[in-house]
């Protein structure tokens, strides 16, 4: 395949040029959500990041097989090894069975990841329908030396893998620190040391998720699911990892750990990790309380919120930032995404209208490729906005008469907005979108226009006005120029 785009590897901590494993195949894994609550902004981060990977390996050419997992059984609260199974907790409070709330969250969530037009994966595994693999791998973990039984549960013993290999090679953290730092947690005490980190866990007698395992009637710790799966799926290597960088510490050094001591060597070649949302500086999530969610952005409802905002406002609000960086929320902000994309919108389905003059009073040659250099650039999403936005501002002059474009150029924006704008960047519009119905749309306003000039010219004047008062209760603002008429929508 030929193309130069770099990824930055967490592992490395360096842009690296991206060559798969087994040209033209490409595995990749993200972390997906723990469905026990409405997908809010924090996850819809994630999602887009990896699937603007998606779309632009696709794109270049490659056979992705993407696997986005769903935790429904193994996370505790606060991700510690210790508390409530965060599934079970809510199927208590709302008196359910935990895969019913599985199944009503897992619903929403695939209805806000369709709205935002992220594509669905290639396998969309269950943890707690593969308790099988994960139970195996903990059994390797053990024959290998690397895992002790204690009371009932399993732990990875972290010092004894830390003399032999690195235990914070992906987050950076020191074994020194992290043991200085660990808090007396309930349960601690099964542990060798406090760092250890559950691979099974032993039920009480009240929780309401187990399944039978040579060590106990139990369930699988929270990272063993995703090195199982990621194995199961995309084999004992495979090429990208990815999630939100809350991820790093502990779930992906642990799954790293589990890998190397199960398997001698780690599964991964690039771990790639999106930043965080924020609100007022701080972190969105749900066991912080300071989330929106994604329904309540498409419908206005949070207080904190001063209008309802499209699900496209929201995904190009995500993609206006490159994913390494946070991204602050505000009304503000959202409110400049919203009118930006309405901008490109808007020229895109001027394009298709603009008359062809002999040549170009502009050089659009090198848009495309200042394109996939951005692209290629670890995916640097803004920039690619910033191009096509070069080229709004193209459009609206040649609108304006004050610049000119040949036929080949015209046709050369439109199909670099279709394949970035909609393809790539993954927008879509209802009312139009990458297929050319915007354009159709657009055509139709015009044709409108000239058969109301026409019946202006026979001094028809009842149905002139019609023409325009109807247009403009559909919401058109129509103005009469001296060289025409001019409509927006
Ligand atoms: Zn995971």
């Amino acid at each position: 395949m030929e193309h130069s785009l770099s990824i930055y590897n967490t592992l490395t901590r360096k842009k690296e040029l991206f060559v798969p494993l087994h040209e033209p195949h490409v595995g990749m894994y993200v972390c997906g959500p723990t469905v026990y609550g409405d997908a809010h902004l924090g996850h819809a981060r994630p999602a887009i990041t990896f699937d603007l990977l998606f779309r632009y390996l696709k794109h270049l050419g490659y056979k992705v097989r993407y696997v986005r997992n769903i935790t429904d059984v193994g996370h505790l609260e606060h991700d510690a090894d210790a508390g409530e199974d965060k599934i079970a907790k809510k199927a208590r409070l709302e008196q359910l069975e935990p895969m019913e709330v599985v199944q009503y969250y897992l619903t929403r969530y695939h209805k806000a990841m369709d709205a935002l037009n992220v594509l669905p994966p290639s396998i969309e595994p269950h943890a707690s329908g593969h308790i099988i693999e994960q139970i195996a791998l903990v059994n390797e973990i053990i024959s290998n030396g690397y895992a002790y039984e204690s009371e009932g549960s399993v732990y990875f013993d972290v010092e004894k893998y830390n003399r032999a290999h690195t235990y914070g090679i992906l987050s950076g953290r020191h074994i020194d620190d992290m043991m200085n730092n660990s808090r007396e947690l309930e349960g601690q005490d099964e542990k060798r040391n406090p760092v250890d980190f559950a691979l099974w866990k032993n039920a009480q007698p009240e929780h309401i998720m187990h399944w039978p395992s040579p060590w106990s009637e139990g369930f699988p710790g929270w990272h063993c699911e995703c090195t199982a799966m990621g194995r199961k799926y995309l084999g004992r290597q495979f090429d990208i990892h990815g999630g939100g960088m809350d991820l790093i510490f502990p779930h992906h050094e642990c799954e790293i750990a589990q890998a190397v001591a199960s398997q001698g060597e780690d599964m991964v070649r690039y771990w790639v990790h999106n930043n965080m949302i924020t609100i007022n500086g701080q972190k969105m999530g749900k066991s912080l309380g300071n989330f929106i969610t994604l329904d309540e952005f498409f419908d206005g409802s949070h207080a904190m919120l001063t209008q309802p905002y499209p699900a496209m406002s929201i995904r190009f609000f995500i993609l206006q930032a490159h994913y390494r960086s946070t991204v602050d929320f505000s009304n503000e902000a959202l409110q400049a995404s919203e009118k930006g994309l309405s901008r490109l919108m808007e020229a895109y389905g001027h394009l298709g209208r603009l008359p062809a003059s002999e040549v170009s009073s502009v050089d659009i040659k090198d848009i495309r490729s200042r394109c996939y250099e951005a692209m290629n650039d670890d995916l640097n999403s803004p920039v690619v906005i910033s191009c096509l936005f070069e080229a709004v501002r193209t459009i609206n002059s040649v609108r304006d008469g004050k610049a000119s474009l040949s036929a080949g150029d015209l046709k050369e924006l439109q199909e670099v907005f279709r394949l970035f704008l909609f393809d790539i960047l993954g927008m879509s519009d209802a009312g139009g979108g990458g297929d050319g119905r915007l354009e159709a749309f657009g055509k139709a306003v015009d044709l409108l226009l000239s058969i109301r000039r026409q019946v202006k010219a026979n001094k028809d004047w009842a149905t002139s006005d019609r023409i325009r008062n109807e247009l403009t209760a559909l919401g058109f603002e129509i103005k009469d120029t001296r060289d025409g008429t001019e409509w927006k929508y």
